[in-house]
């Protein structure tokens, strides 16, 4: 079981430490460093090595801004880190939903949206009621199989993705479902909450957007709500821009300031975080109170292969299910001291939930499953809880 730690680090050191090619142009400084001097002020004397909380709702007229929805010096600075890490442009929205929101906004009214039959809820909520109302059309289809995905893009608009899949943990082949969508002229929309950039760089990969719930592993604290697009072109990130300012899902300066904090410890955080996760992935699959375990770091699970290919590591979420169903699971989720049982996921903090207790989340995620958010205590503190907790209701 332990076989799959070094694995695990060794994958999220070679991806914090990826360069350009030599002679590529000018060497890209590796995401690490990226993630501690992106989105810094100007250096000069006395200049301040962070960015400035901007209170501002109005701004002297004459400038290109103007008003406190329309742009902020706060939001610059996260949005310019972000665009370093994920290799784009990147805009800040009031929440990933929003975020969310705001790429399905650029849909044309009764155009084709393919989505996965199973995601993040809100977005699976979202996508279904604007759907139900006419606003677009949607299409369900299991997008981790490349063959049913290729022969059901003919006619659809934007492609939406999500890899690994809330709570499921299911890769998708990126790469192949990004060519299957652009040879039908579809663009693709990837959420990249789960693995974040230091892992997985969906635009490098062809997507044409990247979001994120930046309330989760970009600031790392469970201390704000905030969302990002990040988009292959700038004339995307314009439009976007547009939308924001008109619909008003615009990010608070603290928020911003908050998220672009955690960023800096972004590659540590994933790092030990993930390192956690493969070593309670490998333990949990010999339990005999659990039934099966869901982390495609693990060498048997059926996305290990697609995710060693285009990810540099396998992130710290990991699922899995007990025996004895949902009862069994909440009985798990209120046995623990250490793990808090909460919803979200992607702080320091470990968190655990069984999924199915929302009414919104897919029918096809079994109810006895419990989703883990790894966070960076201490794996033996984390084991002997969660280990405590199995004993106790099986
Ligand atoms: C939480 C989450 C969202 C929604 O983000 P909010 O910041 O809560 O609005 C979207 N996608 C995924 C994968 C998430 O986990």
């Amino acid at each position: 079981m332990p076989q799959e730690t070094p694995d695990a680090l060794e994958g999220t050191r070679e991806g914090t430490a990826e360069r350009s090619e030599p002679g590529a142009g000018p060497t890209q400084p590796a995401l690490a460093t990226l993630a501690v001097t992106a989105g810094r002020p100007a250096p000069g004397p006395d200049a301040p090595l962070n960015p400035q909380i901007v209170l501002t709702s109005t701004y002297h007229a004459g400038g290109p801004v103007g008003y406190g929805r329309h742009g902020n010096p706060t939001w610059s600075a996260l949005e310019s880190a972000v665009a370093a890490l994920e290799h784009g442009s990147a805009l800040a929205f009031a929440s990933g939903m929003a975020a969310i929101a705001a790429v399905l906004e650029t849909v044309p009214v009764g155009a084709v949206v393919l989505a996965p039959t199973h995601a993040y809820s809100g977005t699976r909520a979202l996508l279904g009621e604007l759907a139900g109302s006419g606003r677009i059309r949607l299409r369900e289809v299991d997008v981790s199989d490349p063959d049913a995905l290729a022969g059901a893009v003919p006619g659809v608009e934007l492609v939406w993705l999500e890899s690994p899949t809330n709570p499921m943990l299911t890769v998708v082949d990126l790469p192949r479902a990004i060519a299957h969508a652009h040879r039908a002229g579809a663009r693709v929309a990837v959420d990249n909450t789960f693995a974040t950039p230091m892992v997985q760089r969906p635009l490098e990969l062809g997507a044409d957007l990247v979001v994120h719930s930046a309330t989760k592993y970009l600031s790392g604290h469970s201390d704000a709500v905030l969302g990002v697009t990040v988009a292959a072109r700038p004339e995307q990130t314009e439009r976007l821009a547009g939308i924001r300012a008109l619909r008003g899902a615009v990010p608070g300066p603290v928020e911003s300031w908050l998220v672009l904090r955690g960023l800096r410890t972004l590659h540590l955080r994933v790092a030990a975080a993930s390192a956690n996760a493969a070593e309670l992935a490998g333990r949990l699959s010999g339990h005999p109170a659990v039934t099966r375990v869901r982390y495609p770091g693990l060498p048997g699970d059926p996305g290990h292969a697609r995710a060693a290919a285009q990810m540099s590591g396998f992130g710290a979420i990991v699922a899995f299910e007990v025996s004895g169903g949902a009862a069994a699971a909440d009985r798990v989720c209120a046995g623990t001291r250490l793990w808090v049982a909460a919803t979200s996921l992607g702080g320091v903090e470990s968190t655990l939930e069984r999924r199915r207790r929302w009414a919104a989340e897919s029918p096809e995620v079994p109810e006895g499953l419990i989703r883990l958010s790894v966070g960076v205590e201490d794996v033996e503190d984390l084991w002997a809880d969660l280990d405590g907790a199995l004993r106790a209701t099986s």
